[in-house]
């Protein structure tokens, strides 16, 4: 055990007895929050790093309680996959996602694909695949719109069943996508045996690749292996025209980032996909 000094673990327990209480308190608030619907699901757009033409968005959940400010999904979502909740979020951001989809399709708007972040508990839970095939069943237009982004721990947590799942995911007619791609500590060889469409290069390494030399051979090399097993790539969180320019001497395919656009309310994206 580690050496503290006497009296101290009292002031610990304490803190940690408030941590526990305030992430109750955000879960049960979470929980009331599904129910009084005070969730929104924001869209950002993804574009082709050559010509700007817009690929697809990804929708990314915002809690606006009533009365207070906007909490982004950093502060609560860790907490909700502690627990079931984030199932019963995950289907929310699915149905609505998938909502918005068949609706986009009908009034004729093209936001192209879609992507959901699924988390770990989510993805793995019972039932995951066949309540996606009621959604699709319920929703047509979603076949062959929707990505699902899961990160590497969500596969390498369990890579049997993830790859029986994502297979059958495959089969409905959704694509799947790797998040923060690079960021584990894995090697990449689980790819080989994954039904993978898509990585996405986590931010972490677009943030200095105009600068540092280190970051372009990582990304240049990323984006080899990526062209080898016939994967699409998406950088994340472009900021500024030299990272975006780099992108496009490595011919990396596409990109988002609040260069050109932050996520946005439904009737923005709207907006913005016209302009
Ligand atoms: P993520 O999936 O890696 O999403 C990308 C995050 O980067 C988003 O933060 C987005 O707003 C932000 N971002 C995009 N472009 C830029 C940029 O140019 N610069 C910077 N600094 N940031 C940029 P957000 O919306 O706060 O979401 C944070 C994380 O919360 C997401 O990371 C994802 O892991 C999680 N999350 C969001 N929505 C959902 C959801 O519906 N379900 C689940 N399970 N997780 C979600
Ligand atoms: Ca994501
Ligand atoms: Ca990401
Ligand atoms: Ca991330």
């Amino acid at each position: 055990a580690k050496r503290v000094a006497p009296g101290s673990h009292v002031f610990f327990s304490q803190e940690m007895a408030d941590e526990v209480q305030e992430r109750v308190r955000i879960s049960n608030a979470l929980q009331q929050a599904l129910i009084n619907d005070e969730l929104e699901l924001y869209f950002q757009p993804q574009q082709q790093v050559n010509d700007n033409q817009p690929l697809g968005v990804e929708a990314l959940l915002r809690w606006h309680p009533p009365g207070k400010k906007p909490i982004p999904p950093g502060h609560f979502i860790p907490i909700a996959e502690e627990t079931s909740l984030i199932c019963d979020i995950g289907d929310w951001v699915l149905q609505q996602a998938c909502s918005r989809i068949q609706r986009w399709q009908s009034e004729g708007h093209q936001p192209g694909r879609v992507s959901v972040n699924i988390s770990a508990r989510h993805f793995h839970s019972a039932n995951f695949v066949s309540r996606l095939a009621l959604l699709l069943q319920q929703y047509p237009a979603c076949q062959h719109r929707l990505t699902l982004e899961v990160t590497e721990g969500v596969i390498l947590d369990n890579l049997q069943e993830s790859r029986t799942r994502m297979a059958q995911i495959k089969a409905l007619g959704v694509n799947l996508s790797i998040d923060d791609f690079g960021t584990g500590y894995s090697s990449f060889a689980y790819l080989r045996e994954l039904p993978v469409d898509e990585l996405k290069l986590d931010r972490s390494f677009i943030q200095h690749i105009d600068k540092r030399p280190q970051d372009r051979a990582i990304i240049a090399c990323l984006l080899d292996l990526a062209r080898t097993l016939e994967m699409s790539v998406v950088a994340e969180g472009v900021e500024t025209e030299p990272q975006l320019a780099t992108l496009a001497e490595l011919h990396c395919p596409a990109y988002q980032g609040y260069l050109r656009a932050r996520p946005m309310p439904e009737a923005e994206l709207l907006r913005w996909l016209v302009e």
